[in-house]
């Protein structure tokens, strides 16, 4: 038996990302390993969470039949369970997706899942994180994501993405911080930079505000 720490079990549509506004099965996981400045879960990261049984949790997944499925956190990597709770999801056959903060190796992660990852921009406060190996787990049906603070944020990530040639190889989300940068001035960074990064606002707070759990 398979046991994970569950933060909340919930349907909504997809906030960002090259899925956003599509329906979706969200699976939060409690508990994570960084403590970023912005974070928005803070309620998943710092709980203990509700002990599940991972069948019990991905047969939820099923009946919610949703076109997609996400396991988020948190940082859901962070778990033992997480491996059987994804094996199960992804026998389902539909489309199954895994929002990591990068800085867990990818390389054992079930290959059927799509990958959305985090790289930690300086002004996250978890800077540096990103295990290195993980550049190497990257495919093309995988997402990156950075989350930008400010302007030096932005430039940080144009140096990444350059030097890596990330936008040619998969979709690459800069995603404004709620609060902190405005999606007018992401907007024309972006313009500004000529790369192909695609501005990925979290709609789920345009839609419900930004306290709003469960959306
Ligand atoms: S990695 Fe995600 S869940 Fe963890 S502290 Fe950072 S924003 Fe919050």
């Amino acid at each position: 038996m398979t046991v994970i720490r569950v933060s909340e079990l919930f349907v909504s549509l997809q906030g960002e990302g090259t899925r956003a506004g599509i329906p979706c099965a969200f699976i939060r996981l409690a508990g994570c390993n960084l403590a970023c400045a912005y974070c928005d879960s803070a309620y998943a990261a710092k709980s203990e969470g509700e002990p599940r049984e991972a069948r019990d949790v991905a047969r939820w997944a099923r009946d919610a039949a949703t076109p997609t499925v996400m396991l988020t956190g948190g940082e859901p990597l962070h778990q033992p369970g997480a491996a059987e709770l994804l094996r199960l999801l992804c026998g389902g056959g539909g489309d199954v997706a895994v929002e990591t903060n990068g800085s867990i190796p990818l390389a054992p992660v079930d290959r059927r899942a799509r990958y959305i990852v985090d790289v930690k921009t300086p002004g996250s406060g978890a800077g540096g994180s990103f295990h290195e190996s993980n550049w190497e787990s990257l495919r093309p049906q995988d997402e990156i994501k950075f989350v930008i603070t400010s302007r030096a944020d932005f430039d940080w990530t144009v140096e990444i993405v350059r030097s890596r040639e990330l936008d040619r190889r998969l979709p690459v989300l800069i995603s404004p911080a709620w609060g902190l940068v405005t999606l007018t001035d992401a907007a024309a960074w972006i313009l500004e930079s000529r790369l192909w990064l695609r501005l990925s606002p979290q709609l789920h707070k345009l839609i419900w505000g930004p306290d709003r759990r469960g959306v």
